[in-house]
């Protein structure tokens, strides 16, 4: 069977490489010549709108999946025209605007952060007044990593903040003074079975993924399962679903949704029995999944912006190491490690480890 894929980042570059072992074959299409999925299988340089090339790729394979969920709305009607596409189109359409995200789990009874679209300066202003300050502020579209996003923190001049502002639609949305953000990695294949991984903590720097900490057991496990199998089942969903949360005194609070393998999941190559890539892969296939269980307990470090040398990380016996086969720019990310161990006391010597491997890379970017 072969698989297509829109978008051929170090995402891709996974799903093929967990593909492998079970027989199947790729195609990837990416603008960019220098695609790292594109060194592990076929590429279609092309743009993510060039009809003959989406048409290529939905001929030449048997299911078309995304690794990003910006697809041109078009892109999905040429590739769902003809072709089985999974996740489903209107999932990709919610997770692209964060205030249909925001509909949708007030649907499902889902709690969110107190939020208010903002169209033009007077919305901005009531949202000051009904909300309060601070506000996250946040493109409703093409926002990720922290990109399109702007925190006001205090009472100031709002004519300056709304001048610096994109001209684009928007929400405000209360800051969420959260002790913990965790996301929930969950899959559901075409018959409609489902299974979760056990959920991880995160912490970003620069607000991008920095650790993930996957200790099972969490507390929070069976609420979080429910919330994202509220969305599975009413997005008619098939393939990977990441819903992210921030926990505030106790109670879980929806952020957003990721229609893909999610950067917080990567720790389930090593650490779970199946990982997010081979799960997400047996989901758009239409084969039963693999068990979600951990083996033990994981953390998953982000390299960005410079890889530490190879030596430097393989010289620790316990870590393991992913190159994305990307060139190194700042903010970009080129790698991961992650480390699994038996026991929680473990676990925390070893993310000391990992931190500091990374703490050169962090100062670097
Ligand atoms: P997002 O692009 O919505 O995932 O936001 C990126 C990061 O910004 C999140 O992972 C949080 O660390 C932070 N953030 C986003 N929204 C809020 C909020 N309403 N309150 C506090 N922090 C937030």
């Amino acid at each position: 069977m072969k698989v297509g894929i829109v978008g051929g980042g170090q995402l891709a570059r996974m799903l093929v490489l967990a593909g492998y072992p079970l027989g199947l074959e790729f195609l990837v299409l990416d603008p960019a010549p220098d695609a790292c999925a594109g060194q592990v299988c076929e590429l279609i340089r092309a743009d993510y709108d060039d009809e003959s090339a989406l048409r290529r790729l939905a001929q030449d394979t048997d299911v078309v999946t995304f690794e990003f969920e910006n697809v041109p709305d078009k892109s999905i009607h040429i590739l769902s025209e003809q072709h089985l596409v999974f996740p489903p189109p209107a999932a990709l359409g919610v997770a692209q605007d964060r205030l249909k995200e925001k509909n949708l789990f007030r649907e499902l009874d889902i709690p969110i952060p107190a939020v208010r679209a903002i169209d033009n300066r007077d919305d901005l202003d009531k949202a000051a007044t009904e909300l309060g300050l601070p506000l996250v502020i946040k493109t409703r579209r093409l926002g990720y990593d922290g990109k399109g996003q702007a925190t006001v923190q205090i009472e100031c001049d709002f004519d300056s903040v709304w001048r610096d502002l994109p001209s684009v639609p928007l929400i405000a949305e209360q800051f969420v003074p959260f002790q913990r953000e965790l996301s929930i990695v969950a899959v559901r294949n075409r018959n409609g079975e489902t299974a979760f991984y056990p959920i991880p903590e995160n912490t970003h720097r620069n607000s991008m993924l920095h650790l993930s900490v996957c200790k099972p057991g969490d507390p929070q496990q069976a609420q979080a399962e429910d919330y994202v199998k509220r969305l599975l089942d009413a997005l008619e969903y098939t393939g990977v679903l990441t819903l992210e949360l921030f926990e505030v005194d106790g109670r879980l609070l929806a952020n957003e949704i990721a229609p893909r393998v999610h950067n917080s999941g990567h720790w389930s190559i090593e650490g779970a029995k199946t990982s997010q890539f081979e799960n997400h892969l047996r989901a758009v296939l239409g084969l039963p999944l693999g068990s979600t269980a951990a083996f033990g307990y994981s953390a998953m470090v982000n390299l960005i912006g410079i890889l530490p040398k190879a030596g430097d990380i393989l010289s620790k016996p316990n870590i393991h190491f992913h190159a994305y086969g990307k060139k190194p720019r700042p903010g970009r990310k080129l790698g991961h490690a992650t480390v699994v161990t038996a026991s929680s006391v473990a676990l925390e010597k070893e993310i000391s480890g990992l931190i500091e491997l990374t703490g050169v890379v962090a100062e670097a970017v």
